[in-house]
C-alpha cells in the first residue's frame, strides 16, 4: 500500500527511529536487571529552613549506576520504569533505602529531621501500593509518619480517580505529609489545593530562574496564597545568594538547590549535616 501510494506517503519506521526502539528495548532489559544488580543508589539534597539556616529535610534522588554508561540521572530512565512497571519495586527501594538514612540522621542529628520522597502517578495507581511498605517500614525504626514527605506532582490529583483518593487518605492518616512538586507548571486547577490535605508547595525552579521578571510576582503570589491556605513552601533550584535572600524576604519557608548543596551520596550528607553551621551555637 506504501508502494501505491507513491512518493509521498511515509513509511512508518524510519532507520533513526528503529535505532530509538532498539536503543530503548536495551535500555528496559538494562533496567530490569539494575535492580538485581544493585545499580541504583540514593543521593540527598539538603532543604534549608530559610529563617534559621538550619537544614531540616532532605529529598531523595535516585540515581543508576550503569556499568558502561556510569551515572545516569532519574530524568533519563524513570519514564522508562514507569512504562515496564518497575517504577513499583524501584520505588519501595529508594523508600527503603531513604527511611533507614533518616532514622540514622534522626538518631545524629537532629529528632524532627524529614526526608520528602517522589512518587510517580505509576506507582500512585499501582495495586500493591497500599500493602507495601511505608507504614511498617517506619514502624521497624520507631518512626512517626510525620518523618515523610511524599512528593507528587499536579497532574495526579487533577481528575483523582477513586484509588489514588484511597492512596492519599491512607497516606494522611498514617500522618505522612504531602508535597505538590514542580508547582505552577502543571494544570492549575487549584481547588485541589482546598480537597486534598497537602502540606507544602514547590516552587518551580522555572521561576526562582526568573526573578528578576515576573517569576519574582508568581513566587511571591504562590506564598501568599500557601500561607493563607495553611501550607509551607519549598523553594526548587535556588543557585544563587541573591535568589535566597530575595527568596527569604518574600516569605518563602524553605529553600533547596546547588546554592546549598547538590544532591549526595549518603556518605557525603551524613558529612554535610556534621559540618552544618548550627546557628543556635554560641
Ligand atoms: P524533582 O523532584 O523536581 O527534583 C529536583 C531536581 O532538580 C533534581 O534533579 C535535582 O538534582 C535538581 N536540582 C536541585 N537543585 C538544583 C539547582 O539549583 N539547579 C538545577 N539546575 N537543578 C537542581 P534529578 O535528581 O535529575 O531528578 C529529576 C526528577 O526525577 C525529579 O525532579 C523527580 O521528578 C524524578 N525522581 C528522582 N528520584 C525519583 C524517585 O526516586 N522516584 C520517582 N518516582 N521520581 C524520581
Ligand atoms: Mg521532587
Ligand atoms: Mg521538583
Ligand atoms: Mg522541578
Amino acid at each position: 500500500a506504501a508502494k501505491a501510494a507513491g512518493r509521498n506517503c511515509f513509511s512508518y519506521f524510519t532507520p533513526a527511529m528503529q535505532q530509538a526502539a532498539l536503543d530503548r528495548l536495551r535500555m528496559s532489559n538494562d533496567l530490569r536487571r539494575a535492580l538485581d544488580a544493585a545499580q541504583f543508589e540514593v543521593h540527598y539534597q539538603p532543604i534549608i529552613h530559610l529563617m534559621t539556616g538550619r537544614v531540616v529535610k532532605a529529598e531523595a534522588l535516585v540515581r543508576w549506576l550503569h556499568p558502561t554508561r556510569g551515572m545516569i540521572g532519574p530524568a533519563e530512565f524513570i519514564p522508562l520504569a514507569e512504562d515496564t512497571g518497575l517504577i513499583v519495586p524501584l520505588g519501595d527501594w529508594v523508600a527503603r533505602q531513604a527511611i533507614a538514612r533518616l532514622a540514622q540522621w534522626r538518631r545524629a542529628f537532629n529528632p524532627e529531621f524529614q526526608i520528602a520522597v517522589n512518587q510517580s502517578p505509576a506507582q500512585f495507581r499501582s495495586n500493591d501500593f497500599t500493602d507495601v511498605g511505608w507504614v511498617q517500614e517506619l514502624e521497624r525504626y520507631g518512626l512517626e509518619g510525620n518523618a515523610v514527605v511524599i512528593e507528587i506532582t499536579e497532574g495526579l490529583l487533577l481528575n483523582a480517580e477513586p484509588r489514588v483518593n484511597k492512596n492519599l487518605l491512607m497516606f494522611r492518616d498514617a500522618g505522612i505529609q504531602i508535597a505538590i512538586d514542580d508547582f505552577g507548571t502543571g494544570y492549575s486547577s487549584l481547588a485541589y489545593l482546598r480537597k486534598f490535605d497537602i502540606d507544602y508547595l514547590k516552587i518551580d525552579r522555572s521561576f526562582v530562574e526568573d526573578l528578576d521578571g515576573i517569576g519574582l510576582d508568581l513566587c511571591e503570589a504562590i506564598v501568599v496564597m500557601a500561607h493563607r491556605l495553611g501550607l509551607e513552601v519549598v523553594a526548587e533550584g535556588v543557585e544563587t545568594e541573591r535568589q535566597r535572600d530575595i527568596l527569604a524576604r518574600i516569605g518563602c519557608d524553605y529553600a533547596q538547590g546547588y546554592l546549598f548543596s547538590r544532591p549526595l551520596p549518603a556518605e557525603s550528607f551524613t558529612a554535610l549535616l556534621s559540618a552544618w553551621p548550627d546557628p543556635s551555637a554560641p
